[in-house]
């Protein structure tokens, strides 16, 4: 049975600098509650909204990017409805109908599977852009073990890309490609830093053949996307299988459960009584779309483009095109290099490694060396100086620990004055030596592994001491 899904998620504007209508903070993190607002975001009579044009841009930005049909003027519209955290009693958002147009509507993203290497294609159906209301706490745990709720308004007014698909996604797994191929593409335009904590949330709806769809909200990373939609197909099958049916209803997604729980039937539009917000004339697009396409230049889809068409396997371009501070080094880089699968290797491969297993965040640029400093690594391994163990072991791992260091200092000694160390071996386990002569092979790694240890820092390449060795003996 194969499932059918599509998705809405609704992307933070971490990138806009301020609200979406006032002056206070994008990014509210580390905020102490309630003090990133003013009269706008609080909803106090009298105060009027102003939009912010970096958001709007990105937004028309957005657009370009997943190839949307944009109009020529975008209009704001008042979704009503009562609830705590939406302090004006009603959303500024958009509407394609009553009056109100959305930043755009029908476009596509083609987005790259990394299982199978395969690129899919999504049809887009619209992109809203919009408030995030203010955050419910809930000191007790939960809406029913808290004796009171708290509000922080430090959220209200945060600009938000509500972000429509068709029904176009095969898989679970395909959502969550999807979704991480949106939020990088996003990242690019600079609108959004996914990485922070709630810059975006995922409402993901799925339906079987023969069964009605099922909107899961409340996802919030994008493993959590293919998790909630597995757990909600093998549920919906099951149901299916036992010849049950599939209502249309609205479910939860419980993180700590693992499990998709039923929350309530899903309003009528008509209950919103959606209108033109008469505060905010349209914003006409046509003026904001050259600063729009800027934003553009350098899309994920480009860039892998780019290196693939250096011959750099499609794997190790996708590894360095998900770390910004990777595409851009590799951009700066590559022609200063003789072969740029090489340097595609160091970045992608071995340096990123060497940051996750150090713990470091490739995201970073101050975790990244200067552009120089690898493409001179990058020709030094071209022209064989030093073997990838010592690459891997010694210089990579160097650079990790101190980026701005220089390669000089990172360099290992070359391995001179091998032949005596290895002699030196030979004389000081004679033991081995006998072993080895009389057939046991495996003693031969072991004086490898003597000889590489009495080199220390020097680089050597295992296999040439082994090569060494083994002309010494005889050959065993
Ligand atoms: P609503 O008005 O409830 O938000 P929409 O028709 O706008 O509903 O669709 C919301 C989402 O549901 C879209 O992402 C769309 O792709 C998806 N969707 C629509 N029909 C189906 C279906 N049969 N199975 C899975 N997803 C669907
Ligand atoms: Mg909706
Ligand atoms: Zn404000």
């Amino acid at each position: 049975m194969r499932p059918v899904i599509g998705l809405e998620v609704h992307v933070q504007l971490t990138g806009a600098g301020s609200k979406l209508f006032c002056g206070c903070k994008a990014d509210y993190r580390g905020m102490p509650p309630n003090t990133n607002v003013c009269p706008v975001c609080l909803g106090l009579p009298g105060a009027l909204p102003v939009p912010n044009r970096r958001a709007v841009v990105q937004a028309l930005a957005a657009a370009m990017a997943l190839k949307c049909r944009i109009p020529g003027a975008i209009v704001f519209t008042r979704k009503h409805y009562f609830y705590p955290d939406l302090p004006k009693n009603y959303q500024i958002t958009q509407f394609e109908r009553a009056g109100g147009a959305p930043v755009c509507t029908s476009g596509v993203l083609e987005y790259l599977d990394p299982a199978g290497w395969v690129w899919r294609r999504a049809r887009i159906r619209r992109i809203n852009l919009e408030e995030d209301p203010g955050r419910s706490v809930y000191p007790g745990g939960s809406i029913v073990s808290s004796e009171e709720v708290l509000v922080d308004y430090n959220r209200s007014g945060v600009p938000l890309l509500e972000i429509v698909t068709e029904p176009d996604i095969p898989s679970p797994r395909a959502a969550r490609a999807f979704v991480e191929y949106l939020l990088l593409t996003l990242e690019y335009i600079g609108a959004v830093n996914p990485r922070l904590e709630g810059a975006f949330r995922v409402d993901a709806n799925i339906s079987l053949p023969g069964g009605e769809r099922v909107e899961v909200k409340n996802i919030g990373s994008t493993l959590e996307v293919e998790r909630a939609l597995e757990y909600e197909y093998k549920r919906q099958r099951l149901i299916l299988e036992r010849g049950g049916r599939v209502e249309r209803e609205t479910r939860h997604w419980d993180a700590h459960r693992r499990m998709t729980k039923p929350l309530r039937h899903k309003e009528e539009e008509a209950e919103y009584l959606y209108m033109p917000d008469p505060d905010l004339p349209p914003v006409l697009t046509r003026p904001l779309l050259g600063e729009a396409e800027a934003l553009v230049a350098t899309s994920p889809r480009r860039l892998l483009d780019e290196i693939t068409g250096d011959g750099v396997p499609l794997e190790v371009a996708w590894s360095i095109v998900q770390a910004r501070p990777a595409a851009s080094l590799y951009m700066e880089a590559r022609g200063r290099v003789r072969d740029p699968r090489v340097l595609a290797r160091l970045l992608g491969v071995d340096y990123k490694g060497a940051l996750r297993e150090a713990g470091r965040g490739p995201h970073d640029p101050s975790n990244w060396p200067p552009a120089e400093t690898m493409a001179r690594l990058a020709r030094l391994v071209e022209e064989g100086e030093y073997p990838p163990e010592a690459v891997r072991g010694l210089i990579i791992p160097g650079l990790v620990r101190d980026p701005q260091a220089s390669l000089e200092t990172v360099l290992p000694e070359k391995a001179e004055g091998l032949e005596a160390v290895v002699d030196e071996v030979i004389r000081a386990y004679p033991r081995a030596v006998q072993d080895y002569m009389s057939g046991k092979r495996r003693a031969l790694d072991y004086l490898v592994g003597q000889v590489i240890r009495r080199l220390g820092r020097r680089a050597v390449d295992p296999r040439e001491v082994r090569r060494l060795l083994e002309e010494r003996l005889g050959g065993g």
